[in-house]
């Protein structure tokens, strides 16, 4: 049998930084040996997504059967009437195979994941090189209004006030880079 590996990989950021295609690359990297914690929501699929690639979309109903289950680590209502949560099920199964969980996380959720696994758990958390930075890719994805944009740096706000209660801060200046520091803290972390 493959041996347990029992650890974890927390990414966590703002809103734009850039944590989901830093996770995506560190995916691709398989002497790594890493797999991806699907989370569950209650919100619908967008686009592409796929149910049990990207999320298990579950209906709100279902969700809070489950949470009353105890079936969750950890939940969270991300934004208002929408939940995502971290199955319990998920992270044991990718444990079984001998592989590191990743997470992608909201900043909430990783801190949360992090005091539950303390030296288990490599907790990172990916920094926007500056406000102006972040509102520019916010507004450059096109797909939200400027409210919406506006309500998302203010959270931005919020969760780089929580930066320092990470193990690591990774500033995204430059996704190249930010790709091989990544590739670095977790070949040190996982002993590779
Ligand atoms: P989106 O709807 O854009 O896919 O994700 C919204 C937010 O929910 C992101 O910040 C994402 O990292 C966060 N999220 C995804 N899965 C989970 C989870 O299992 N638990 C928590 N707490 N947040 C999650």
């Amino acid at each position: 049998m493959a041996d347990k590996s029992g650890k974890l990989i927390i990414f966590s950021a703002p809103s734009g930084a850039g944590k989901t295609t830093l996770v995506r690359h560190l995916l691709a990297q398989e002497g790594l040996d890493l797999a991806f914690s699907i989370s569950a929501t209650s919100r619908a699929p967008r686009g592409e997504e796929v149910n049990g690639k990207d999320y298990y979309f579950l209906s709100d109903a279902d969700f809070s059967k489950r949470v009353l289950k105890g079936d969750f680590i950890e939940w969270e209502e991300v934004y208002a009437g929408t939940k995502y949560g971290t199955l319990r099920s998920e992270v044991e199964r990718i444990w079984q195979e001998g592989k590191a969980v990743i997470f992608d996380i909201d900043v909430v959720g990783g801190l949360n994941l992090k005091s539950l696994y303390g030296d288990k758990a490599l907790a990172i958390f990916v920094m926007p090189p500056s406000e102006d930075e972040l509102a520019r890719r916010l507004r450059g994805r096109n797909t939200d209004s400027e409210d919406k944009i506006r309500q998302r740096l203010a959270k931005a706000r919020k969760e780089i006030g929580r930066s320092d209660r990470f193990d690591h801060i990774l500033i995204n200046r430059d996704l190249d880079l930010a790709k091989k520091e990544a590739e670095s803290l977790l070949k040190v972390f996982l002993g590779k």
